[in-house]
């Protein structure tokens, strides 16, 4: 079959992308992957090719057949004018805070950030000039009273991913947009399958691709998505400061892309599965899952999610930190770490940093990310964990 350029569309169903999005057979000798191009160096034939520049590939930093096809795919998912690979999820945050900001101006960042960002803002970006300032990631409109002349871009993560609080990103964006500020948005929880931030009114889209995409727990990536009118800047920061994708690690995220449909049905059936489960369990405080209809923000979820992801998090009676311990050291299948989105579950104990709102819920706080372990299996665990904790109490 010819290559149809028609297959790169985004109106497409979204399974379809997946399958087909990004991969070129007919240039790869039949073979039906794109191969693992691995590369610095590009040849010119002639000094009239030189001076061209034209040919598709001029140096392996720009990007090769293999980081291509995983932008390409993310790019029909997300709705966007162009995507980016990046070397990791915090870094498709940087370049997407740095194409937009300059000395003097200012950034909002939502409370519910991913700490490592606050971390660059209130070090990297201060010492650049910039200034910082958190909001209440339930702000909604009221986000205009944040909005200075000097304010270029707001960082949003909706749900922030210990928490999970849903942000109103409609109405954040209608006030950015008539302020002139870049909206960017982390949409590593829901994946683009079951939300789609530029269509909800975003300007940049970003994702820890080592998360979802790669979903083997295996290698680190990065997704930066733009507008048409937010793209030059993008590249131009992404370029200027040298960061590139190996095909090695692109090669992963293709494949794990393939999967992604299927694999997110699976997550999000099971992880709220348990967290129905958990909310009647004695020693559970709450569970913080947008899916659930006690979630505060269950209304805004369903009005702009399609779905829901693998992770969540779960507040247990307050307890010392030792029954925290008899919780997470003894259980046989959940692991503790940081990370998730692969296939195997994680239980992590966490404590978020909040500057805005201080974090005062009473209790301890547990973020899971489920995965394919049998589901009453998983549900035995965690309710031999639940015992335990309670005797330590
Ligand atoms: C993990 C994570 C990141 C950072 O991704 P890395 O690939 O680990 O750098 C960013 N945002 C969210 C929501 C994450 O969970």
């Amino acid at each position: 079959m010819n290559h149809d350029p028609s297959r790169d569309d985004s109106s497409q169903p979204v399974e379809t992308i997946l399958t087909h999005g990004g991969r070129h057979p007919e240039y790869q000798f039949g073979f039906v992957n794109t191969p693992v191009y691995r590369g610095s160096t590009v040849l010119f034939k002639t000094l009239a090719d030189l001076d061209a520049q034209s040919q598709p590939y001029l140096y392996g930093r720009a990007g090769n057949p293999t980081t291509e096809g995983v932008e390409a795919v993310i790019t029909q998912l997300e709705g966007a004018f162009r995507t980016r690979l990046v070397p990791s999820g915090l870094s498709a945050i940087t370049i997407a805070l740095l194409s937009c900001l300059s000395n003097g101006d200012e950034v909002l960042i939502s409370d519910s950030a991913y700490d490592p960002a606050r971390k660059f803002a209130d070090g990297f970006l201060a010492r650049m000039g910039v200034s910082v300032r958190y909001f209440d990631p339930h702000i909604g409109e009221n986000i205009g009273e944040h909005i200075s002349s000097n304010t270029k871009a707001i960082l949003a993560e909706s749900p922030g991913s210990l928490t999970f609080e849903i942000q109103d990103i409609p109405a954040i964006s209608r006030v950015a947009k008539s302020a002139g500020v870049k909206l960017i948005v982390d949409n590593s929880w829901a994946s683009p399958l079951y939300c789609q931030p530029i269509k909800l009114g975003a300007d940049l889209v970003v994702h820890a691709g080592t998360k979802m995409f790669v979903g083997h727990s295996d290698a680190f990536a990065g997704t930066i998505s733009a507008t048409e009118s937010c793209w030059e800047n993008v590249e131009t920061t992404r370029a200027a400061l040298g960061f590139f994708t190996s095909g090695d690690d692109a090669f992963l995220v293709a494949r794990g892309l393939r999967t992604l449909s299927i694999r997110m049905k699976e997550h999000q059936q099971r992880a709220f599965e348990i967290a129905r489960w958990l909310e009647s369990q004695p020693e559970v405080e709450s569970v913080l899952h947008p899916a659930l209809p006690s979630h505060p923000d269950h209304a805004l979820w369903k009005r702009d999610f399609s779905g829901s992801g693998s992770l969540f998090s779960m507040l247990l009676k307050t307890a010392p930190r030792a029954a925290v311990a008899a919780f997470v050291d003894n259980m046989r299948l959940f692991s503790m770490g940081y990370s998730w989105g692969g296939y195997e579950s994680l239980c992590l104990p966490t404590k978020p940093r909040r500057t805005v709102r201080p974090w005062d819920h009473a209790g301890n706080l547990f973020r899971l990310h489920i995965g394919f372990e049998d589901v009453e299996d998983l549900k035995a665990d965690l309710d031999a964990a639940l015992i335990r904790y309670g005797r330590a109490r």
